[in-house]
């Protein structure tokens, strides 16, 4: 046992992954949440006989979920129920065209023809976006390259073009798709990371490895019991949970920070983890000064979103368990999102109805829709109201309903709705972004903050707006490498 005591801000994935690869690592961890339970984004609505994943819905890469089990000589199954999903989506058009997505080859190319796409195409994108991911996975997210000096030295000036960093995401999905349905579909990769394809950089484009060759993965139940096998893991590992426990701020001292301030009480800590994203933390727990703060501003946030809720009295065959209703006109969409940041008149639009495949999440014969449209960050400075929100609300129903969702306004028994608004007050993201740091190549290149604060050697940074940034998986990759940085920091 190590002596030394960690305070981790937050108990998101990234918190939760930290706390548990440092309590193996012997460390003595408590973590602070501010909220009444663990998870963060990883939320769960249970209301009428529905049950609702509020955050995320959609699990990938679930090896490195498993490692933090395997690490203490226990497997991931024995505490969370996954299965594979197939469809992995249904891409909807407002031409009426519909398009599975499935890992498949063989059924992946008859869902390309349905469009006019040439099987080959999809092929030769697979492969270039499996070269790309073979690239960034074993630098950038299994090492955690976190300065652009450790970049160079791992990945040399060799491999620098391989990055295709002269296109932007939809140059390199262009460069191999020709119908425009294909292209949209594959654009919306971005989705994962809250950002826009036509400003993303090319090598976005891993994300479809991601999910083609190690498979998309529901969590039986709903994905709100990731969190509670993880609660299990730390409660045989001994770290301490502190619920509705906010840390207000926290102390430093010559060069160095000393503790936390939570519930008006100080806890000294060795070492900190702020699970808090990087710039709110900064600038609310550390009040850093302007100039610093402006330092910190290529952090641009992800998107937010509306993330709407509904139970229904009935149920629609034509779904998916994961669905697209696809923008008509999608560059418009992400440039009004990302650039002029407005409310968008045709949104793409991401519905989950998990009672496809989960009888347990609605009553019988009906559906638990969760409906998540990307929408821009919070803007203080021009702010808009709940009810210019629900506007939105009531253009994203049209929508559905003109698509194909017959009625639904009439069928809707319960409805929940949150704005940007409500996941800012309840995760205290910055601007409620919901997947930390945007993706840009013009503004940051897709790279997040370093693990480790520039200011305070032993303060270090979990979570969406730390590299490699959002996204379950991501979060809980960027815990544990968090953790590999703070032993490597403690011994020397
Ligand atoms: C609607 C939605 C849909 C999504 N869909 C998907 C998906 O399908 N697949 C996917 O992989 N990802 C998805 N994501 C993204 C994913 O949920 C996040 O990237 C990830 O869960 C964020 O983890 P995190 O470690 O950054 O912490 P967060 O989840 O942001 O948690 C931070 C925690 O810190 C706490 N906290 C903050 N400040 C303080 C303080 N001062 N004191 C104490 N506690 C504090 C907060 O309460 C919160 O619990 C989605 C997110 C949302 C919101």
């Amino acid at each position: 046992m190590n002596d030394k005591q960690v305070i981790v801000i937050g108990s998101g994935l990234g918190g939760l992954s930290a706390a548990i690869s440092l309590a193996q690592e012997g460390y003595a961890v408590t973590i602070h949440e501010k909220n009444a339970k663990i998870g963060g984004k990883l939320n769960v609505l249970k209301e009428q006989g529905y049950t609702f994943d509020l955050g995320p819905s959609i699990l990938t890469l679930p090896h490195i979920f498993e490692r933090l089990f395997e690490r203490s000589g226990r497997k991931m199954s024995d505490y969370i129920p996954i299965r594979p999903l197939r469809p992995h989506w249904r891409n909807f058009f407002e031409d009426g065209k519909v398009v599975d997505l499935d890992p498949d080859p063989e059924r992946m190319a008859a869902e390309a023809r349905k469009v006019g796409e040439d099987p080959a195409n999809v092929v030769r994108f697979l492969k270039y976006s499996a070269d790309l991911y073979d690239l960034v996975n074993a630098g950038y997210f299994e090492q955690g390259l976190d300065t652009a000096k450790a970049f160079r030295r791992f990945y040399g000036l060799s491999n620098f073009l391989k990055f295709d960093l002269f296109r932007t995401m939809h140059g390199g999905v262009k460069r191999f798709l020709k119908t425009p349905h294909m292209r949209d579909i594959f654009d919306y990769f971005i989705k994962y990371v809250g950002s826009s394809a036509y400003h993303a950089p090319a090598f976005m484009n891993c994300m479809a490895t991601i999910q083609f060759r190690y498979d998309l993965w529901y969590v039986d139940g709903g994905l709100y019991n990731i969190a509670r096998g993880l609660q299990r893991l730390m409660d045989e590992l001994g770290v301490v949970v502190r619920l509705n426990s906010e840390v207000t701020e926290v102390r430093k001292q010559d060069g160095r920070v000393t503790g936390v301030l939570a519930n008006g009480e100080f806890h000294p800590a060795d070492i900190i983890v702020s699970n808090m994203e990087v710039i709110p933390a900064y600038e609310k727990l550390l009040l850093e000064d302007a100039a610093f703060m402006r330092s910190l501003e290529r952090l641009e946030p992800s998107c937010s979103g509306l993330v709407l809720e509904l139970g229904l009295d009935c149920q629609y065959p034509q779904l998916a368990h994961h669905n697209f209703l696809f923008s008509g006109h999608q560059r418009e969409h992400f440039h009004t999102v990302f650039r002029k940041r407005q409310l968008p008149p045709d949104p793409t639009i991401y519905l989950v109805a998990a009672s496809k495949t989960d009888p347990t999440v609605a009553p019988p014969g009906c559906d638990c829709l969760k409906i998540l449209p990307h929408i821009p960050y919070l803007d203080d400075e021009h702010p808009l109201t709940r009810e210019d929100y629900l506007v939105l609300k009531e253009r994203v129903l049209d929508k559905l309903e003109r698509m194909g969702l017959r009625d639904l306004r009439r069928h809707i028994v319960f409805e929940h709705c949150w704005t940007p608004l409500d996941i800012r007050e309840q995760y205290y993201s910055n601007k409620g972004s919901i997947y930390g740091v945007v993706s840009d190549r013009f503004k940051n290149l897709a790279f997040k903050a370093p693990k480790q604060s520039t200011k305070y050697p032993n303060l270090f940074f979990v979570g969406g707006s730390v590299n490699p940034g959002g996204g379950m998986p991501m979060v809980v990759l960027c815990g544990q490498n968090v953790a590999k940085n703070i032993v490597a920091w403690d011994r020397c």
